[in-house]
């Protein structure tokens, strides 16, 4: 590796190096293998849950380590820098933080630290429809109180990793949107345990992509949800998800971190290594140019991505600082991920050289959890001043 790290706790530094150390044990074939089957990788899930990586941000009191989301964003960039994919689990660390933060004290008893001990999974988070999308207020899915239950009615899509998960994080209305006080008043978070509602009119169909994700639908037809797994109050519920928004950009801002630094080390060690015309390719400036700014892209991100965090620990504003992060790292990622093609010629197309896996990993971090129109959006409505476009 040539990248150096940014000056930082020598408890983030020793947690870096395990994550390292963890992922060396699962080689770039173990990957390569899982996407051509568009396989779950089981095995390395498991080791993290074993190792508390995917625990670290829930409160000792609950069972976890209770570190920072410095440390959790260290884990993941690590995980991603790697060659491995976090897209199989990141999202228990920031699906637990609408429990932790709106949950009962008898849920989060009942959740956190079988969550903490790995016992149960909640990774799975059904906010998107197909019929909404972005518009998240314009959702469909229907929970109505009867008696001690809810009944849930709709689909879900793009609910990844549902069929290796206990658990879901569901946004629901409870109030349609016509009768609700505002467009986004009405919808409310459930938590759902998948092992009850699932023959009981849950449904998973996977939806396959480019790349390995381990993505579904998930349709409800009449699915009894117990009353007391409604999170907070009912008809709060966007709300509850918002508040986790913050955390889930800086998370996977880092990630991007890891992958762009992944594709720079990939880069240039390549252009230092291949001959061409009796010299290294990576002696041409129309080589090393791509690689040299895609470094400075990622540098200038990950500064976002740090003061980000900062300010989410310091328990201060970060709506911008998260959004710019998000954006600017899944920018520097691509970029990133553009040049170390461009400098593997042919070969970046051959599986063994795992650039054209990750190059089609790296590219959702644009659409997905938010695309770069909603943060620009964000941006010239709560930042500039501008009229909201929509
Ligand atoms: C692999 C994958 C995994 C995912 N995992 C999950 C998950 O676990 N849980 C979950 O709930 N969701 C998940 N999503 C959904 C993801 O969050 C959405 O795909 C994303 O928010 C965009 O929604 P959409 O696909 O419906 O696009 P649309 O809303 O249809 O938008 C399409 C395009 O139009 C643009 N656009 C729309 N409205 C505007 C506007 N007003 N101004 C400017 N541009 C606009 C968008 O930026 C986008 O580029 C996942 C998606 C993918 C692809």
């Amino acid at each position: 590796m040539t990248i150096t790290e940014l000056p930082e706790s020598d408890d983030i530094g020793r947690i870096r190096e395990s994550v390292r150390r963890l992922c060396e044990t699962f080689p770039a074939e173990y990957w390569r293998r899982l996407d051509r089957e568009h396989a779950y990788p089981a095995e390395f899930v498991q080791a993290l849950s074993d190792a508390g990586y995917l625990s670290v941000l829930i409160p000792e009191d609950y069972g976890g380590a209770g570190l920072t989301l410095s440390a959790a964003a260290a884990i993941l960039e690590e995980v991603q820098r790697a060659g491995a994919n976090g897209a199989a689990c990141h999202a228990q660390m920031y699906i637990m933080g609408t429990l932790l933060r709106h949950g009962s004290e008898e849920q989060k008893r009942r959740y956190l630290p079988a969550i903490a001990s790995g016992e149960l999974r909640l990774q799975a988070f059904g906010v998107t429809e197909p019929t909404s999308g972005t518009d998240t207020s314009s959702i469909k899915t229907f929970a109505r109180r009867e008696g001690g239950h809810y009944v849930v009615n709709g689909q879900k899509v793009w609910t990844s990793r549902a069929e290796h998960s206990d658990l879901m994080l569901l946004l629901a209305r409870t109030t349609p949107k016509s009768e609700a006080a505002g467009r986004t008043e009405g919808m409310s978070v459930f938590i759902v345990d998948m092992r009850e509602a699932l023959g009981a009119g849950m449904t998973i169909k996977p939806i396959r992509t480019m790349m390995n994700h381990s993505t579904t639908e998930v349709f409800f037809d009449n699915v009894r949800i117990p009353a007391d797994n409604l999170v907070g109050e009912e008809g709060r519920g966007f709300r509850y998800i918002l508040s986790g928004m913050n955390a889930e950009r800086i998370l996977i801002a880092a990630e991007c971190i890891g992958d762009a630094k992944w594709f720079i080390d990939k880069a240039s060690a390549y252009a230092k290594d291949r001959t061409v015309f009796g010299r290294p390719i990576g002696q041409n400036q129309g080589v090393q140019f791509p690689i040299a700014r895609a470094y400075a892209q990622m540098r200038a991100a990950e500064l976002m991505v740090r003061h980000a965090a900062s300010l989410f620990e310091r328990g201060e504003k970060c709506g911008e600082e998260a959004n710019l992060a998000k954006m600017l790292a899944a920018e520097a990622s691509w970029a990133a991920a553009e040049a170390c093609v461009q400098t593997h010629g042919g070969f970046a197309f051959a599986e063994e050289y795992d650039v054209e896996r990750k190059f089609r990993e790296t590219r959702l971090y644009q659409v997905a959890p938010i695309s770069t129109n909603l943060i620009l959006s964000y941006v010239s409505e709560h930042v500039l001043g501008m009229p909201r476009s929509y």
